[in-house]
């Protein structure tokens, strides 16, 4: 997928980033992928050998250099995570494939970047409590699902009631918004959950899905955001976590449009984050 490239060429072309700000991952181990996936799911999927309905289920094809790309972006997560420990914000130029279960795929998603990047954490002993923010229009449900029973990993889903998934799952905190909401309303969703959300669980580190598509130019979207609201909603999770000391990692989550405007949608967030950056003093 070109938006991956453009993204990158698109925050240099606009200042946000240097390119000695940029690292670059290695592919997931199989080991931390099993921390989430089941071997027998994964192995099918790196050998092209998922069946029909598996990869219908996806809705990708799934071709060597998606092989590829997809233990990249998991690794990629797991890497942003580490760098957000270390220096209180880092930003992931993927992830956000929250429909991922650990024996199946759907929606566009393969591997639970996000879970996998908890657990590795959780298990090498650098944090003790996470928190999701899935604010990609889509509910989070394979992670919700995931930590269900993990006390450790809160997580926050804030989606179109009426998108995909059809069938719903519990997060620990589920936020359904009505179709077309525009930004002001959206903000303010936002705004009166999060902090209490942080002041109870105080995480060590947020895990942020940004999704896009509650754009209101997002073919799969249905909400009415606009680029600003999007850029406020990215400043709003970003400076709750950093006033209160709280690290912050994010990816870039869902986003259906044309390559052009996605690319920018994308650049957002990490907009947000160059400015907060600098507002904290990190
Ligand atoms: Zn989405």
């Amino acid at each position: 997928m070109a938006k991956f490239r453009q993204l990158r060429d698109c925050l240099e072309s606009c200042g946000l980033a240097r390119p000695q700000q940029f690292q670059r991952p290695l592919p997931c181990p199989r080991r931390w992928l099993e921390f989430v996936h089941e071997r027998e799911y994964h192995k099918a999927f790196a050998q092209g050998e998922l069946d029909r309905a598996a990869q219908r289920r996806i809705g990708l094809p799934a071709t060597k250099p998606l092989v590829r790309r997809t233990w990249l972006a998991v690794g990629g997560t797991v890497l942003t995570a580490r760098l957000a420990l270390q220096h209180g914000l880092a930003c992931h130029l993927a992830g956000g494939t929250h429909h991922a279960f650990p024996s199946y795929g759907s929606g566009f998603c393969i591997f639970n970047d996000i879970a996998v990047a908890a657990r590795v954490l959780l298990e090498q002993g650098l944090v003790q409590r996470l928190l999701v923010v899935d604010l990609d229009v889509h509910q989070g449900d394979a992670t919700a699902v995931i930590f269900a029973a993990d006390p450790r990993v809160f997580t926050f889903s804030a989606h179109g009631a009426s998108n995909f998934p059809s069938r719903k799952q519990r997060s620990d905190f589920d936020l359904p918004l009505p179709d077309g909401m525009e930004d002001q309303d959206y903000l303010e969703a936002i705004g009166n959950v999060l902090p209490e959300l942080l002041e109870q669980h105080q995480p060590d580190l947020v895990l942020y899905n940004a999704g896009v598509d509650p754009h209101r130019d997002d073919r799969l979207g249905k909400l009415s955001l606009s680029d600003q609201g999007l850029l406020q909603r990215d400043h709003l999770v970003i400076d709750a976590c950093l006033r209160r000391n709280i690290a912050l990692a994010s990816v870039i989550g869902g986003g259906y449009d044309a390559l052009s405007p996605l690319v920018k949608r994308h650049a957002l967030v990490f907009r947000a984050a160059t400015d907060q950056a600098r507002l904290h003093g990190l």
